[in-house]
């Protein structure tokens, strides 16, 4: 049997929820842009999962637009913010952080590289975690400026798990930027925290103004995301095309993909008001502590972070985690070094390099992440595999 043991890299589309997307391809086909019949059902479908979206999130259906994916979401996000600030010639400073996923941190690497290429007006400051992973408000609080105008903080780390205080963060900005008589956004990729833990964006989230999801993470299909951008919020798009989403973001919608995702967030607002969540930080809580005890020299990376109840980034000191990861494949264990994104390049991470391990200890860790389809029998078998898979590779050292 094969054990997936790498739910943060990606999860499988749910039956129900392959379900809800098979007649969009074939004999519900049609455009929503199309005023004939097919074509206003496909909008019906289409705005139905915008509904489900908003209702996973606690927003309004129009606040959310839908795109390809957690990428483009960060991406239109972080560019879309401040791409007019470039336009006009003035002055902007983002504040986001070193442990951010690529898609955020790359597209602020890019907006400051363009920013210094035109105008030398946009500055980014890149906030460093504490040993566990987590940003420190102090700091946050420190980094703002008058000319702040965007805040991309990450919920919860895809490498860790470890959670943000997004909530808290936001309300220092919107403070500040009260008190000082300027504007600041704020946007946090979710990507890693929907479906896991309940998102509240009238509640707890009430100062959050775009938040990043992706369907792929939440057992919807890959390539299919949203971006909630709360109303009032002026983003220039990313494309140029076509007025769909309300002129956010044009191109002919995926609609099946888009069907997917409002089915996958119907279902993940259920799982959420079931036992569910506490099924599954149960059998997390007994695999992490099962392999601690299983493997000496073994301790959890943000061990005394808040963090998402399926992730377990464990370090072994004095192996490399990369060898381990191949003999842990052919066991039938899928787990991860690093990001998705990364893995294959023998690159320490950065988000544990950013929380202050060394090279060393960085390549000697690995990530487990559990689904909500992840079984006990499944830990059992991979509690057998593991310890032993290290045991081994100690042994041919
Ligand atoms: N942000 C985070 C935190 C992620 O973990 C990922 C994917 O791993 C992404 C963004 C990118 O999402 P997508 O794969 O949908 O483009």
């Amino acid at each position: 049997m094969r054990i997936d043991l790498d739910a943060n890299a990606t999860t499988p589309v749910l039956p129900e929820v392959l379900d809800a997307m098979r007649p969009f391809f074939c004999e519900r086909h049609g455009n929503p842009s199309s005023a004939h019949q097919s074509g206003r059902q496909a909008r019906g479908a289409l705005e139905m999962a915008r509904i489900a979206v908003a209702s996973l999130l606690r927003c309004e259906a129009k606040e959310i637009v839908f795109t390809s994916g957690g990428t483009e979401s960060d991406n239109l996000a972080l560019c879309g913010v401040l791409q007019p600030f470039l336009d006009r010639h003035e002055p902007a400073h983002l504040i986001t952080t070193d442990i951010e996923h690529h898609a955020v941190l790359f597209a602020a690497q890019s907006l400051e590289k363009r920013g210094r290429e035109a105008t030398g007006l946009l500055e980014v400051t890149y906030l460093r975690p504490n040993a566990d992973g987590v940003i420190d408000p102090a700091d946050f609080e420190a980094a703002l400026r008058p000319h702040t105008r965007l805040v991309s903080v990450m919920l919860a780390n895809n490498e860790t798990g470890a959670i943000q205080p997004v909530g808290k963060l936001a309300r220092i900005a919107k403070d500040y930027a009260e008190k000082n008589s300027t504007s600041i956004f704020v946007h946090t990729d979710a990507v890693q925290g929907a479906g896991k833990m309940q998102l509240d964006l009238s509640g707890e989230f009430k100062n959050v103004d775009l938040l990043s999801v992706s369907g792929h993470k939440i057992y919807g299909p890959q390539g299919t995301g949203a971006l909630f951008v709360r109303k009032g919020v002026e983003l220039a798009p990313l494309f140029h095309g076509g007025p769909h989403e309300r002129q956010r973001r044009a191109g002919t919608e995926n609609v099946p993909g888009i069907v997917g995702l409002g089915r996958a967030a119907q279902l993940a607002q259920e799982w959420l008001a079931g036992d569910g969540p506490r099924h599954l930080a149960a059998l997390h809580a007994r695999f992490e502590a099962a392999l601690l005890s299983a493997i000496p020299g073994a301790s959890v990376n943000a061990a005394s972070a808040p963090r998402v109840s399926n992730t377990t980034n464990l370090r072994i000191d004095g192996i490399n985690a990369e060898p381990l990861l191949i003999s842990l494949d052919l066991h039938g264990i899928a787990a991860s070094f690093g990001s998705a994104c990364t893995s294959g390049a023998a690159e320490a991470s950065h988000v544990l390099l950013g929380m202050g391990m060394t090279p060393a200890q960085a390549n000697a860790s690995l990530r487990f992440s559990l689904s909500r389809l992840t079984t006990g029998e499944e830990i059992d078998r991979a509690l057998e595999i593991i310890p032993a898979a290290v045991a081994q590779i100690r042994t041919v050292r």
